[in-house]
């Protein structure tokens, strides 16, 4: 492979000038060679290290740059960051590494390039491209990492048991870069993400949660649960799943392992969406499971209202892990309440008026749901699948035919509040909540249009009942 080509921004040919400049040596390492020798798309940054001071470096690149940009400087970690061409580029200066017990933070002492090779997470994160002008280019691979590359292979430089206790964040890493290049972890690194799993308790939530985020994002995100899942991590990070494990059998009843189903249906659907948010509710969807199971000779195996409890562990789940307590999480929420809605559905005949509060339910978010729903059919029995399919599409074109006469989507009650007290001349009261509820009723029932004119008779109608008198300013 020629290395060269990695090279070809003129960034690069700064930053060895200005790196001998300063008489220092300078290489870039980690993400940026990795991504290029794996031809893995778009470049978004680019570590440099320099052997020296790496914010010094910053500087007198930023100075050489022509639009002199600014330097961002980090003085706690002796690094320092610069923007350019729409490329963030890292700067540090060579390290050497050493970690106590209770932090993830080391104190670190000025090192060669070896030594900031041995800090790195993996062999195929320690690649690096040598600026210097006599070898620019060569590349200096200590670890084989390249080999690793080849074979798909996450390995640590060093003993793997001191890496991940080090730095248990590491753990996250090597699960998620397993899971976004579907590398396989190498044994001896498994065994000690699995001994070093309850270390995972020093690191922080929202750094947890970006790597669940670039597992979730993956094309396949069941390889990270599943290794998440076998190393203990999962328990520690997300124990409403693992609780979703195993199959209970009684009286030779048995239900399905939810968990492994849950996988099923986050890839399914990640086929199909790239909505992050449209993953976490797959992942989540079945979480109310676990602490719903009953089981009844008659019935066997029940898991009443798991939605509504599910919904309710998805606000507990997103305060403990520290993610947004926002429009996302209820978005989420949703979901998993509606997760069952379709196919309640479907197992009768699909009427309008069904169709209708499906959607007014749903509102804006019911492909949304249609698509969660689709990913949920994991049967292995061919003609249930196609016939679960079948119904779905048949009501994904009742969807779009109701949606076009009805107008229930974003479905705004035709009558104001405000309206019925002016008609009636009366103050705001139980009527009002009363009358626009008939109205709604009877849209959603099919009984009169989603129009001005039949819900305004309507509410004359219901005022009537009600003992309401026309105002005669009307
Ligand atoms: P991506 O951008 O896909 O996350 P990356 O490898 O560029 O991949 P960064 O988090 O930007 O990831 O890290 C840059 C480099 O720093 C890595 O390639 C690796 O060499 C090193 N690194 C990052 N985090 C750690 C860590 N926790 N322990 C050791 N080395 C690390």
């Amino acid at each position: 492979m020629n290395y060269k080509e990695a090279l070809q921004h003129n960034i690069f040919k700064i930053i060895s000038k200005s790196a001998s400049q300063l008489g220092f040596e300078s290489y870039v390492i980690g993400g940026y060679v990795r991504d290029f020798i794996l031809k893995r798309g778009q470049v978004k940054d680019i570590d440099i290290v320099a052997v020296g001071d790496g914010i010094k470096l910053a500087e007198q690149v930023a100075k050489n740059l022509p639009n002199n940009p600014q330097v961002q400087v980090f003085k706690t970690y002796g690094t320092a960051m610069l923007r350019y061409d729409d490329i963030e580029i890292e700067f540090v200066g060579a390290r050497k590494e050493s970690y106590t017990e209770n932090s993830r933070n080391p104190s670190v002492k000025n090192g060669t390039l070896q030594d900031d090779q041995n800090r790195r997470d993996f062999t195929i994160n320690t690649l690096a491209l040598n600026l210097n002008e006599a070898q620019f280019g060569d590349l200096l691979d200590s670890f084989a990492g390249v080999k690793d590359l080849e074979n798909k292979i996450i390995r640590t430089p060093l003993d793997p048991d001191i890496t991940y206790s080090d730095d248990p964040l590491r753990m996250m890493r090597a699960i998620r870069f397993a899971t976004q290049l579907d590398f396989i972890i190498e044994e001896q690194s498994l065994k000690a993400i699995s001994k070093n799993s309850d270390r995972i308790k020093i690191i922080t939530n929202e750094r947890i949660v970006t790597e669940l985020n670039k597992i979730l994002e993956s094309k396949k995100p069941s390889i990270g649960f599943l290794l998440l899942e076998k190393t203990g991590l999962l328990n520690y990070i997300l124990p409403e799943l693992t609780a979703l494990k195993g199959i209970d059998e009684v009286e030779g009843q048995r239900h399905k392992d939810n968990f492994y189903h849950t996988l099923e249906v986050l890839d399914n659907i990640s086929e199909n969406t790239d909505n992050l948010w449209l993953r976490w509710a797959a992942l989540l969807h079945d979480i109310g499971k676990a602490p719903t199971k009953k089981f009844s000779k008659k019935v066997g195996w029940t898991f009443h209202g798991h939605e509504f409890e599910g919904s309710k562990m998805v606000f507990h789940l997103f305060k403990r892990l520290k993610m947004p307590l926002n429009d996302k999480m209820k978005f989420v929420q949703k979901m998993v309440l509606m997760s069952s809605r379709p196919i309640a559905l479907v197992n009768e005949e699909v009427t309008d008026s069904a169709v209708r509060r499906l959607m007014f339910d749903a509102g804006e978010f019911v492909d949304d749901l249609m698509t969660l729903c689709e990913a949920d059919i994991t049967t292995k029995n061919a003609k249930k699948f196609n016939k679960y399919h079948n119904n779905f599409k048949i009501v994904r074109e009742k969807i779009v035919e109701v949606e076009e006469r009805d107008h229930i989507r974003n479905f705004q009650p035709p009558i104001s509040g405000e309206e019925i007290m002016k008609t009636f001349n009366i103050k705001p009261s139980r009527e009002i909540g009363n009358i626009k509820e008939t109205i709604k009723e009877a849209i959603l029932e099919g009984d009169i249009p989603n129009e001005y004119e039949a819900a305004y008779e309507l509410m004359l109608k219901e005022g009537k009942r009600l003992g309401l008198k026309v105002s005669v300013s009307q």
